[in-house]
């Protein structure tokens, strides 16, 4: 047994192993996706949640040195989805047995906007009969407010904490009270107690960005116990901040193949967590979102935003745009899930394992 296999088969890895593990190149990388995907597998089967994805809004009152757009970037083509455009992308996704849709926009605090997500919950509630999972991607909000649209038909968040290391996360945003790690850890604890499945995630491949903090963001995500995770790679865009710092970023390819290493060592850490395929994969790989389902993530987000919008959702470079609405629907993405060894789950909500024991736990006590 090499010293990396023996790693592979330790019950728990330290931080160390999760650093040996990131470094894996050609057979050792193979061992570890194979047992990411027997895993998987084992302990929550072969089926694969879809989440149809409506970026609403493209409107944001933030700044993110990484994102494209970030409040500050004139060159963007702001637009804002009406409830009506909203609910009929909803109903496509209810009518084509999607089981859930996420809902995510730009960060904005306004009551308007609050009551706004709070009255087109109750809408879609109505329209699904109650059948349609709900996950939210609308950044920090009090803890009010997260109450607020959960008992209003919310189930999931997905608020990724970007970099659980405090010094990077600092290098990544402005330094303003709206930009805090302490107030984004804050958020993420909120969410839990709250009642909400939770989801955290990453970018992986950022400039200042090394090992040893990915492999904190791993321990960082067991530890905190979530119940979901969309981690993917850093893509530049040139209208950012971060776009001076491109020099210190890897290949596309290398940030691709360490996402996959990424999704690989969370799914044996922690076996039964929803783990999503995330789109930016596909931004660097045709078929980038199969390549993660064989690497132990079991959820597929499909673009379903109405295709004149997607082109300004654009938080990365070279973001699947309109183009790609036809490839989805069109039964393409069903065989494409069939040759990973996978099938998709229609009209399956999907919750998460991890979350569904985690709250019974929570009850006996
Ligand atoms: N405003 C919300 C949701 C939209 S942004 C929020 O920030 O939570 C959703 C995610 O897009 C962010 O969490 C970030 O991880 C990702 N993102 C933004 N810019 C990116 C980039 N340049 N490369 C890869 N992912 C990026
Ligand atoms: Fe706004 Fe989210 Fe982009 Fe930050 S990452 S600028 S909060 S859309």
């Amino acid at each position: 047994m090499t010293s990396f296999d023996k790693i592979l088969a330790k019950p728990a890895f330290s931080r160390q192993d999760i650093v040996r593990l990131l470094k894996a190149e050609n057979e050792e990388k193979t061992a570890l996706f194979s047992k990411a995907n027997a895993i998987r597998h084992k302990y929550v089967g072969n089926k694969v949640f879809l989440r149809g994805l409506i970026e609403f809004s493209n409107i944001c009152t933030k700044n993110c040195y990484y994102c494209g757009i970030r409040h500050d970037n004139p060159l963007v083509n702001r637009y804002n989805l009406s409830d009506k455009e909203i609910i009929a992308a909803a109903g496509f996704a209810f009518e084509n047995r999607f089981g859930s849709i996420v809902l995510q926009s730009g960060e904005n605090n306004s009551t308007g906007f609050v009551n706004r997500i709070d009255l087109l919950l109750k809408k879609l509630q109505k329209l699904s009969g109650g059948n349609l999972r709900i996950t939210l991607s609308l950044g920090e909000q009090t803890r009010q407010t997260y109450r607020r649209w959960l008992e209003s038909g919310a189930h999931r968040y997905l608020l990724r904490i970007e970099s659980s290391n405090p010094e990077l996360y600092k290098k990544l945003h402005p330094p303003d009270e709206n930009h805090r790690f302490e107030k984004r850890m804050e958020a993420l604890n909120d969410l839990k107690e709250t009642g909400y499945q939770t989801g955290t995630g990453v970018m992986i491949g950022l400039p200042f960005q090394t090992t040893d903090d990915l492999a904190g963001d791993l321990i960082f995500m067991k530890d905190f116990n979530i119940d979901m995770v969309g981690m993917g790679p850093y893509i530049e865009h040139m209208n950012t901040p971060l776009y001076e710092y491109r020099h210190l970023v890897s290949g596309r390819e290398e940030r691709f193949q360490l996402t996959l290493k990424m999704t690989a060592i969370l799914r044996i850490m922690m076996k039964e967590i929803n783990i999503a395929s995330t789109t930016a994969l596909q931004a660097i790989d045709t078929n980038g979102r199969e390549k993660a389902l064989e690497a132990g993530a079991n959820v597929i987000m499909p673009n379903i935003t109405p295709g004149h919008y997607r082109d300004d959702y654009l938080l990365y470079e070279d973001k699947p745009c309109t183009n790609d609405i036809a490839e989805d629907y069109t039964g393409s993405l069903e065989a494409r899930i069939a040759l990973t060894g996978n099938t998709i789950a229609y009209n399956d909500r999907g919750d998460s394992k991890h979350f569904i024991k985690r709250k019974q736990a929570f009850f006996r006590e």
